[in-house]
């Protein structure tokens, strides 16, 4: 076993690693396991972008429908330089089970395009997102693949999306979720994965004998998911003492002002150089002792290499993928609790789902009644898990797994599979 976990995997050998344990649990025959750990359809496409200072940029862009067995495809759209066809199968298969943990009627899929975004202007990304929307648009449909933002993608880029979309098809605001409110997107949708975040961490704790009010919370990354995690976290009396992001780190055991950085982080889009706080080594954010720690950045950040030196009581996984199944199983030996990311950082795509709903009704929800329903949603999909990893005797990440797993089989063999 510790060779396995010591081989280099690559991020779908990863899933695909846990997905094997929990079937074999089930006692999915190997067949049925093949079928579903394998994915239905794989788009690479050439993009050619023409850059503001008139060089002319090849880059590829990727769309993966894993398994459909249970709805439409569902996926976010990542524009990263280390998007591949590996890291897009691994991404869109956890949203296959992902979906199926909250138990939301979708299917798993992701998308990207191998870009740099740091170094484009909004112009060059509007290009990009049409000319990518155009060139998957035959995978693409409100009851066909849905797609929706991931790192370095927002509401802006899915208005653009729907836009072209619309282009050929008409007016379909279903086509994309995560949009603008004023274009149909869902009261809601853009706290929602923090919150989802915030709601298991609030469960998790109470399950682990942790206090949340006064805890210490350590999180990689502050965009989307790591700032509205934050924010939550510090309104319930949480401790945030320490927060990295691409540019650097900042520390503060007494407690970051999260407010404060909030508005820091908008204007100077980092956290580098927060004056209420000391610098910190972004490289080293996973040693500074915590009770909770919150990688909400990219995936593959915590391997055999550094998570000896993670002082937590529990790791909430709020980006995805982001331990290894090596460092997974040294985390499980030292009885650190890890919430894995299929269940932790579901609230996103589940108001997708409630936005998807309400633009197919035409019918708009408030506020409050898209948070009551996720906090729902969310409570219902932990208590499971938890119960199976009770009942099984497994971590929470297999357990969550198992639940995922069960019900995307049952759909599949209702089809005939
Ligand atoms: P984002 O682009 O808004 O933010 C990413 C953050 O990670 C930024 O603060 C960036 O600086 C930081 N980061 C990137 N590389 C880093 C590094 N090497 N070290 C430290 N920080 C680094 O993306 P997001 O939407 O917040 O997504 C974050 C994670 O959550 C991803 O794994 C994504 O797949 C997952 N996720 C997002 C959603 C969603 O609704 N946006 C839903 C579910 C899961």
């Amino acid at each position: 076993m510790a060779e396995t976990y010591r081989r280099k995997m690559t991020a779908y050998e990863e899933v695909n690693w846990q997905y094997n344990r929990a079937a074999d649990l089930l006692g999915i025959p190997d067949q049925h396991k093949a079928i579903m750990r394998n994915c239905y359809r794989e788009l690479k496409v050439q993009i050619t972008l023409h850059r503001d200072d008139g060089r002319l940029e090849e880059l590829y862009g990727f769309r993966v429908q894993h398994n459909g067995s249970r709805g439409p495809y569902k996926g976010g759209v990542r524009y990263h330089p280390s998007v591949d066809m590996d890291e897009v199968r691994a991404l869109a298969s956890l949203m296959t089970w992902k979906t199926a943990v909250v138990n939301i009627p979708y299917g798993g899929a992701k998308g990207g395009v191998n870009c740099d975004p740091r170094s484009m202007s909004e112009n060059e990304l509007q290009t990009l997102t049409r000319t990518f929307t155009r060139k998957i648009d035959m995978a693409l449909g409100p009851y066909r693949d849905i797609p929706a933002p991931d790192v370095n993608t927002n509401a802006k880029v899915m208005a653009w999306m729907m836009d072209e979309y619309g282009r050929k098809h008409g007016y379909t605001p279903a086509i994309v979720t995560g949009k603008p409110v004023n274009l149909g997107g869902s009261k809601g949708r853009e706290s929602a994965t923090g919150l989802g975040v915030f709601f298991v961490a609030q469960r998790a704790c109470r399950d682990h004998g942790l206090t949340l009010s006064g805890a210490r919370v350590v999180i990689q990354g502050f965009g989307n998911v790591g700032s509205w995690a934050a924010k939550y976290l510090n309104d319930a009396g949480a401790k945030v003492i320490a927060i990295a992001d691409v540019d650097g780190a900042v520390r503060n055991d007494k407690g970051l002002d999260i407010p404060a950085l909030l508005a820091w982080a908008k204007e100077k889009r980092t956290v580098a150089g927060f004056p209420g706080g000391d610098a910190w080594a972004k490289e080293r954010i996973f040693e500074v002792p915590c009770e909770l720690l919150i990688p909400a950045a990219m995936n593959g950040v915590l391997t055999d290499l550094n998570v000896g030196a993670v002082s937590a009581r529990l790791v909430i996984e709020a980006a995805n993928n982001p331990i290894n199944p090596h460092a997974d199983h040294i985390l499980a030996e030292r009885k650190i609790p890890v919430v894995p990311d299929i269940l932790a950082n579901a609230g996103g795509v589940t108001v997708s789902y409630f936005e998807w709903t309400q633009n197919l009704q035409q019918f708009y929800w408030d506020e409050a009644e898209v948070l009551k329903k996720l906090e729902a949603v969310m409570d219902r999909a932990y208590g499971e898990v938890s119960e199976m990893a009770k009942k099984r005797g497994v971590p929470l990440r297999t357990a969550a797994f198992m639940v995922g797993i069960q019900r995307v089989h049952e759909a599949a063999l209702l089809r005939g599979i």
